[in-house]
């Protein structure tokens, strides 16, 4: 058992500073992408006394597939229509394949954008056969090329043979393939989705995610997607921005964004957090749970000795082995069953809470008390309490 830390602080709150090393950006290397396709800068949207998008530089590069990610209302969808051109930003500027769209006494309409966009609701005509539909944006091609043009696309999603249907005789999945055979007509430079999977059963949004990808990746197409969902811009994403309150918190790589997370609120939001109280000594750092190394805190420096910072950790980086009251760190106060695994909630001397991932065979009850053990094999991600 540990020392016991500083009692009564707030996990979720964010830092006023965050860590000048530690949490720089890792690996998502900008010069190995390609070149810029879309650039923002400054980019801000008011409606009224409501900010929505307060200042966003994001750059998007050849090929890419980029998500913004952020909860309900942070503005992902309102930078996503600047971009489409169907909102004007209140300052700031909108760059597509160099030329600017919106900015200082300019603004391109949406229809003289080379920007596409794939609707939640897939927005097909159900009076036009599927090719029809997909012909729709070509309208300036001649009636061969057009053929070949269709063909080409509706064999690139898989729906080679269904060019006659109508889209209401097709499934949700088929109707998202449509859809983006559509929007993928003209050869946009960049291609928008807007919660491209949120019309679709789960089952279906798993199936549909490497699809979608895998057709945005062999299109070779630019492509800005906007979730809420994590999981899903985890796993089809070159790069996810995560967004909070009208700004841009983090840009990475997802395995990046969910390892090396900038601030407590891209570590929440990106899978299961807990924040372990340490306090950092010249020659180790005291938690609840034990002392360690100081090398354990990734770039940990001498600058925080004698500071209390807090300690990402996920469920799987800790365990919980049943002993004795006496000898506990902490007590088991939630279990979650998830089929293959528990997660135990085990709120430690201090007060904190963190979670511990075990298989679905070692079941402990609430009440129970135990050691927590960290089993992490990598250094773990701090943040300096205010
Ligand atoms: P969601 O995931 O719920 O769609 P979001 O991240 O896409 O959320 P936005 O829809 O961009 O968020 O909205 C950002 C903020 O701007 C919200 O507070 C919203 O109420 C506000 N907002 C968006 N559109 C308008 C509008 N046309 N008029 C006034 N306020 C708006």
């Amino acid at each position: 058992m540990a020392n016991r830390v500083e009692q009564d602080r707030d996990p979720t709150a964010e830092t006023a500073t965050p860590p000048a090393q530690p949490n720089a950006v890792y690996g998502s290397d900008e010069a190995s992408l390609g070149d810029p396709v879309l650039e923002l800068e400054g980019v801000v949207k008011q409606f009224g006394p409501e900010t929505a998008v307060s200042g966003v530089d994001l750059t998007v590069h050849e090929g890419e597939l980029l998500t913004l990610l952020g909860p309900s209302g942070c503005g992902k969808t309102t930078t996503l229509r600047t971009l489409a051109g169907l909102e004007a930003p209140t300052a700031g500027e909108i760059r597509v394949a160099d030329e600017v769209v919106a900015g200082d006494d300019v603004f391109v309409d949406p229809e003289n954008r080379d920007v596409g966009m794939v609707f939640q609701e897939f927005a097909l005509f159900p009076h036009l056969t599927v090719a029809e539909n997909v012909a729709f944006g070509l309208t300036d091609a001649d009636e061969t090329a057009t053929e070949e043009r269709v063909a080409e696309l509706l064999e690139l999603v898989g729906l080679a043979e269904y060019g006659d249907r109508s889209p209401t005789d097709l499934s949700g999945g088929q109707r998202q393939r449509v859809a983006l055979a559509r929007s993928l007509a003209p050869e946009p430079d960049v291609l928008l989705l807007d919660e491209p999977f949120s019309n679709l059963d789960v089952r279906l949004r798993v199936e549909m995610r490497e699809e979608v990808r895998r057709i945005l990746k062999e299109a070779g197409v630019t492509a800005i997607s906007v979730t809420h969902d994590q999981e899903e811009a985890l796993s089809i994403s070159d790069r996810v921005a995560v967004m909070n309150d009208g700004q841009i918190e983090q840009v990475a790589a997802p395995g990046e964004l969910f390892e090396h997370p900038e601030s407590r609120f891209v570590a929440s939001f990106i899978g299961q957090a807990a924040f372990l109280p340490a306090r950092i000594e010249r020659d180790g750092i005291q938690t609840a749970i034990g002392s360690f190394d100081r090398s354990l805190l990734k770039g940990m420096t001498d600058e925080y000795v004698d500071t209390d910072v807090d300690v990402l950790v996920r469920p799987d980086d800790l365990r919980a082995n049943p002993t004795t009251e006496a000898s506990a760190d902490g007590e088991v106060v939630q279990r979650q069953y998830t089929g293959p695994s528990f997660v135990y909630h085990v709120e430690l001397g201090d007060g904190s809470i963190v979670r511990c991932l075990h298989n679905h065979a070692e079941n402990f009850d609430v009440g129970d008390s135990v050691d927590v053990e960290l089993v992490a094999d990598h250094t773990l991600m701090w943040y300096p309490v205010r």
